[in-house]
């Protein structure tokens, strides 16, 4: 079915943390939906403000909620990162079924009061909403966020972000990076399970998972992460299937374009797979 973050925490609730999923394409987006039915574990497809319009939102929307109407699992549509309050409201009209609003970079203050606004459009109309505290550093959609400016999320900030904006969600900075895929994040935990103390029912979510090792992913979704995101390892594996299979011997102008994509979306089914099984709780 197709659902909210909030509700797709309730139902998952003791089972694990659900996983989120970066679509950077269309065609990525049935084989990540038949990944977590075969499991049988809720998915969170997530696209940036650019893949949104470069899809577009319509087919977008109505294609994920045909999709997940006549799912076993439910399905979730999440407006990653977005800082243009407008651009959010308009995919809550359109149909997006949870967005984050991202006010990092501004001061708390103002993050704050941005936050909430999307909070209450958001929320009149069944959306779920991520805000975002600290910062998480690296590079997303093209966007680098300088190393230095990235820094750990305060716990006092945090649930003062949190009983201020009433948000479901929060990405948290506790040692992970956007974009990491040549190293490993060295994760913060003492500083995730303050978080975890103080936030009771505001549902974590881990950015940049990608950059982090499957033990650690394990550990975090034990100490409570609800909601973790992979983006840049979906990313990267498509290209580097795609430069294989179209460059590949006997390949002409002739040859079928669904034949030369299938294998790089059945390689982001194998990756769904793969994380969504360290997301499970045993
Ligand atoms: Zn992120």
């Amino acid at each position: 079915m197709y659902k909210n973050l909030i509700d797709m925490f309730k139902e998952n609730e003791g089972k694990g943390a659900a996983g989120a999923f970066n679509v950077h394409c269309f065609e990525m987006v049935p084989a990540m939906i038949k990944a977590a039915e075969e499991l049988n574990v809720p998915i969170i497809l997530q696209t940036s403000l650019g893949t949104a319009e470069y899809i577009g939102f319509a087919p977008l929307i109505a294609a994920v909620k045909a999709l997940a109407e006549k799912s076993s699992v439910n399905v979730a549509l999440h407006m990653d990162h977005c800082k243009d309050i407008e651009a959010l409201k308009k995919a809550i009209d359109c149909g997006y079924s949870s967005v984050m609003y991202d006010g990092s970079a501004l001061p708390i203050e103002e993050n704050i009061a941005n936050t909430k606004e999307v909070v209450g459009y958001a929320h009149a109309h069944g959306v779920s909403v991520e805000g975002e505290v600290g910062s998480i550093g690296g590079a997303e959609d093209g966007i680098v966020v300088d190393k230095d400016a990235a820094m750990y999320t305060r716990p006092e900030d945090a649930l003062h972000f949190a009983s201020e904006t009433g948000a479901d969600a929060l990405a948290v900075s506790i040692g992970t990076t956007h974009g990491q895929y040549k190293s490993k994040a060295k994760i913060n935990y003492e500083l995730l399970e303050e978080l975890k103390a103080k936030l009771g029912d505001t549902g974590l979510v881990l950015h940049g998972g990608t950059g982090v090792s499957d033990e650690d992913m394990k550990r975090c979704v034990r100490e409570g992460m609800k909601k973790i995101n992979v983006g840049t390892e979906l990313n990267k594996s498509y290209i580097e299937v795609v430069a294989e299979t179209f460059t590949a011997e006997g390949v002409t102008p002739l040859t079928s374009l669904r034949t030369l994509l299938g294998p790089a979306n059945d390689r982001m089914k194998e990756i769904v797979t793969e994380k969504a099984l360290l997301f499970k709780l045993d």
